[in-house]
């Protein structure tokens, strides 16, 4: 993965409080291939880095979602069970590095016990269709920077 440094989503998360999910199983037997991070209902979910919001998307799984390209386009950012979005984000609006583009909830089919943000990265295939992407391990984005 790139070199550029990645804000953590969720305000006032940090490195050490990060477990690796990436290859447990979930509903329907799939991978994960995401990175949950548990936190209060209403904190704010925070952009990763600069970039153009792809995709605001509400899907049975996932809640309220949103979907952000990076700037040269090479990888999206997921962001699901939101408690709701911040206010002037809007698909194809782009976003600064830290900005806070929603807030932690649990919509979709995450526990109302525990709402949490799930966090997924893919690398986009050329035709840079939000949807579709290998996924990458985000976990491994911040680990180096574990004490
Ligand atoms: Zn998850």
């Amino acid at each position: 993965m790139r070199s550029r440094a990645l804000v953590l989503p969720v305000q006032g998360a940090t490195a050490a409080q990060l477990s690796d999910t990436y290859t447990q199983a979930r509903a329907g037997g799939a991978a994960h291939e995401a990175l949950d991070i548990m936190a209060p209902r209403g904190t704010p979910v925070l952009a990763v880095e600069e970039g153009r919001v792809a995709k605001l998307f509400l899907s049975k799984s996932g809640g309220i979602t949103l979907y952000q390209f990076d700037p040269d386009r090479h990888y999206a950012y997921y962001y699901a069970h939101l408690d709701s979005y911040a206010d002037g984000v809007a698909e194809g609006a782009n976003l600064r590095k830290g900005q806070v583009i929603g807030y932690v909830g649990s919509t979709g089919n995450a526990s109302p016990d525990a709402p949490h943000l799930h966090f997924a990265i893919f690398r986009l295939g050329p035709e840079r269709q939000w949807w579709r992407g290998t996924p990458l391990n985000p976990y491994l984005v911040w680990r180096d920077a574990r004490p």
